[in-house]
């Protein structure tokens, strides 16, 4: 009989929610763990084995001292895994970006922030190592987590849905959120979580990422349709892919007066003294 491929699970700025949900989709799926050797699991075991062929990376790099780290794992793992959308998108790790990091400790962490914790800018993993897949979402999908794992272990490749989210919605014959007089970001967003949000009635975030060819535009008219000022719509599409629109640059689709990222907080805006797009620093 062939070895069992081995795994092992790592973590970095995260709130480990997506190996919790791993942890879940193992205890509704136990045949899974007789087909691979779970070698390294911090959340789940005290083992530390350090002879792995797959890693899967949950969390975003948030520290200079974070990058050996992923790097030692690439040379290790023959398949490296994005897992959720800290590790694949920045996260909501990544709303801290959009103002210089000295504002972001000291706001934080009080006048000692800088001294006391080390930061830059949030990153997906996929800034500092190469990446041959993601599971998106925050936290992932058990059941998208699972089919993963079986086409990886049938040689076969995982894709992800190259749609928007919309198509599984109306699939799942929900009515029009954005009709009902709330906000969501479906028309923008990657499918591939079965629409799970607006089919309980939330408005989709895009913790799964944005969509090829998103029409952001449209998708603003739509938010301010429902009287949300520029401030809150640029905050909803911050959330989850700050990183992703600094890297758009210029094409970014923000206002003009862009706030804070979190939608909760956009009222504490004008506490930062800047609200920018601090350069990520590359490796
Ligand atoms: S993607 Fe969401 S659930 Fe997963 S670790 Fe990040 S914050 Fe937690
Ligand atoms: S509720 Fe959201 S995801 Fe569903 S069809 Fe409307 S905009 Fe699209
Ligand atoms: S509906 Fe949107 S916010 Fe909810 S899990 Fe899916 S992509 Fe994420």
């Amino acid at each position: 009989m062939a070895a069992k491929p081995k795994i092992a699970f790592f973590d970095f700025t995260s709130c480990e929610g997506c190996q919790l949900t791993v942890v879940d989709a193992l205890q509704t799926h136990l045949g899974l763990l007789d087909l691979v050797e779970i070698v390294q699991f911090r959340e789940a075991m005290s083992e530390r084995g350090e002879d792995y062929q797959i890693a899967f990376i949950e969390g975003s790099c948030t520290r200079e001292s974070d990058e050996p780290r992923l790097h030692a794992i690439r040379r290790q793992a023959a398949v490296v895994v994005a897992l959720g959308a800290c590790a694949h998108l920045g996260g909501v790790n990544s709303m801290k970006n959009r103002w210089s990091i000295e504002n972001v400790q000291t706001y934080v962490y009080g006048k000692h922030g800088r001294e006391l914790y080390e930061s830059y800018p949030a990153r997906p993993i996929s800034a500092v190592i190469e990446v041959d897949y993601a599971i998106p979402g925050c936290p992932i999908d058990r059941f998208e987590f699972v089919r993963f794992v079986q086409k990886l272990l049938q040689g076969r490749k995982p894709k992800l849905p190259d749609y928007p989210l919309c198509v599984e919605c109306k699939l799942a014959e929900n009515a029009c959120l954005n009709k009902l007089g709330q906000p969501c970001l479906g028309p923008v967003t990657l499918a591939g979580c079965n629409a799970i949000c607006p089919s309980y009635g939330d408005g989709c975030e895009a913790c799964r990422g944005f969509a090829p060819e998103a029409n952001f535009a449209h998708m603003r008219e739509i938010l301010q349709g429902h009287g949300l000022p520029d401030v809150e719509i640029d905050a909803q599409f911050t959330m989850f892919n700050a990183y992703q629109l600094k890297a758009m640059g210029a094409n970014a689709p923000l206002s003009a007066g862009a706030g804070n990222g979190s939608r909760r907080r956009a009222a504490d805006a004008e506490k930062l003294p800047s609200s920018t797009f601090a350069a990520p620093k590359e490796s």
